[in-house]
């Protein structure tokens, strides 16, 4: 296939690693959408830490880190930045990722109304509840979502919600092995 060529370009498979912060997982489910293609895929990269392995930790430095959805939390910001560290190459993929998304609505509230109305005050609460959650275990929110490019330096960005599955992997074989490829308008969904 026209994957496989690359691997006797470049005998080494690249080492690709992503991640869902303030995302929906959306973005995840458009990688796995090419199908069969997914055999071509592991032909020419393998993956490391990535809830597509289930991998908690990195095992080798990574050429490229796809990063899903926003920071919201301090454990966003941390894995955020663990990522930036172990990778060559981080893209922010995805509309959440970009510029915060659908969870960056709050950030037109006060942070302080946000919890009020959803642990206080929301239809599922209990009556007379008093209490936010707040334990050493759970991260701590952040005052608004920021975007990843607010956090660490992204290479590069791939617009959509969510992207398109083969745009999203023409991006990264682009990056990785610099072949051409074109966008058509109907691979993003703007609209
Ligand atoms: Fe989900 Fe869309 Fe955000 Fe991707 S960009 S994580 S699909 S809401």
């Amino acid at each position: 296939t026209d994957l496989k060529k690359h691997i006797k370009k470049d005998k080494k498979k690249k080492r690709v690693a992503t991640t869902s912060l303030a995302g929906c997982f959306g973005c995840h489910m458009s990688m796995l959408d090419i199908d069969l293609g997914l055999f071509d895929l592991v032909d020419i990269v393998e993956f490391d830490k990535s809830p597509l392995t289930d991998f908690k930790k990195f095992d080798e430095r990574c050429d490229i880190g796809l990063i899903e959805g926003g920071c919201c939390n301090t454990d966003n910001i941390e894995v955020l930045r663990k990522f930036r560290k172990h990778c060559d190459i981080l893209i922010s993929v995805g509309e959440c990722a970009i510029w915060g998304g659908v969870p960056a609505i709050r950030n037109t509230l006060p942070l302080e109304d946000c919890l009020k109305e959803a642990y206080l005050d929301s239809l599922t609460s209990e009556e007379n509840e008093t209490v936010i959650p707040n334990h050493e275990d759970i991260p701590k929110i952040l005052d608004k979502v920021y975007c990843n490019h607010e956090v660490v330096k992204i290479d590069y960005h791939i617009p959509g919600c969510p992207p398109n599955a083969n745009h999203i992997w023409n991006v990264v074989k682009n990056i990785l092995f610099e072949e051409d490829y074109s966008i058509t308008y109907p691979e993003f969904k703007y609209d």
